[in-house]
């Protein structure tokens, strides 16, 4: 197909529900990526934080090769060896739980939104905050604190309560004897990334534990290294009783995971939930080769180090450009904060083959690999720079 000819197919058959940028590309391999015409791109924001790994890494790309040969599909009424695998990592590395498989990150809120409502055996009501994002199916779009997604989708699921995220008072002023769970994203990715604050989150877990309410935390964008630690809620010294995954986790496969804390774990029984492709073979040993990937290339640890790096020169920039109101963030998940709309910035970064990405309007979002190096990101601030001038 030449370039024409994608557009128009995507123009005449595939409903127009996102805002597209008139790129299409062929091939990536770790933080580059190349177009139709071989124009090669930095990647900045690989897969909207799907790309923890960067593109096609070689160790997932070998383990899906292998399972593909061997079997792509078995239901989730019979057992698995990968799943079996995946499952006893996860909760190695977190906390302990069980493991619920599914395909995306609103599947997973979804999931832990029924696991509420089932625990609660009557109180229902999800506390949940401005600007969080948590998905687009019904439930999560309903937990979502932010109109413009919701708008028109009316009526919305009931039983959440959207307060001011970090306000311990609004919290404390929205629960009811109804309320059963508080939902939140550590870093608010799609709301403009706004951090936690250490003693609002502290605080939270306090009262969920004294009001044996469920702490429930959205780790689909933060989690899998993006903050220089497997989960962000690692960088607290908290646990959650739910964690919900997905976006880095199977490296560009689709794959989603809810982890309830093991003592609860069984509240959800046979028949009660379910999914067909959740946590098939071919998804599993790819996540599999993330996990090892994160842990044996020491991601972690070059995400901290990597991440330090970025924000200093980040807070280079703005010391250099008044139209930068804020930097902030953690590990490699960065927001900058603009006075002006960031597309123009966006669009300018494109045209020097530099990708990242705006949220919030005025937040430019760098979430590069986490495998990138120093020289790559000398390359994309200087691109950024020459963008900002
Ligand atoms: C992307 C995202 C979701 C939704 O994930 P999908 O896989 O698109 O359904 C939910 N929560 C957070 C925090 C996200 O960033």
């Amino acid at each position: 197909m030449k370039l024409q000819e994608v557009f128009d197919s995507y123009k005449e058959n595939i409903m127009p529900t996102y805002t597209k940028v008139p790129l299409v590309f062929v091939k990536g391999k770790g933080s580059r990526l190349w177009d139709i015409h071989n124009n090669k791109f930095l990647d900045f924001f690989p897969g909207w934080g799907v790309g923890n790994l960067g593109h096609c890494h070689p160790k997932v790309m070998s383990a899906v090769r292998d399972q593909i040969s061997k079997l792509i599909f078995i239901p989730n009424n019979y057992y698995h060896i990968p799943q079996a695998r995946l499952a006893k990592e996860i909760v190695y590395w977190s906390y302990p739980s069980k493991v619920f498989f599914c395909n995306s990150g609103a599947e997973a809120n979804e999931g832990a939104i029924k696991f509420a409502r089932k625990f609660g055996k009557g109180r229902y009501e999800i506390i949940t905050f401005d600007n969080s994002f948590h998905g687009r199916t019904l439930a999560a779009l309903s937990a979502t604190g932010q109109r413009k997604y919701q708008n028109g989708f009316e009526p919305l699921v009931e039983g959440f309560k959207t307060v001011k995220f970090n306000d311990l008072e609004a919290v404390k002023g929205a629960i009811t004897d109804k309320t059963v769970a508080i939902m939140l994203e550590l870093i608010q990715g799609e709301g403009g990334v706004n951090v936690v604050k250490k003693d609002f989150i502290l605080a939270l877990r306090k009262i969920c534990d004294e009001k044996k309410l469920l702490l429930i935390i959205d780790e689909v964008q933060t989690g899998i290294g993006r903050t220089g630690k497997l989960f962000c809620y690692q960088h607290y010294g908290i646990t959650p009783d739910i964690m919900t995954l997905a976006k880095a986790l199977g490296a560009g496969l689709p794959i989603g995971c809810m982890v309830v804390k093991k003592d609860i774990a069984d509240t959800l029984t046979a028949g009660m939930h379910a999914s067909t492709f959740g946590g098939g073979p071919v998804i599993c040993k790819a996540a599999l080769a993330v996990l090892k990937a994160v842990k044996k290339e020491k991601l972690l640890a070059n995400a901290h180090k990597m991440g330090e790096y970025l924000f200093l020169l980040l807070s280079a920039l703005q010391d250099r450009y008044e139209v930068i109101k804020e930097v902030r963030g953690l590990g490699l998940m960065a927001g900058v904060e603009l006075n002006i709309e960031g597309k123009g910035i966006v669009e300018k970064c494109m045209q020097k083959g530099l990708l990242i990405n705006c949220t919030h309007e005025k937040v430019l979002r760098l979430m590069p690999a986490l495998n990138i190096t120093k020289k790559e990101i000398d390359r994309a601030i200087s691109i950024l720079d020459e963008a900002l001038r």
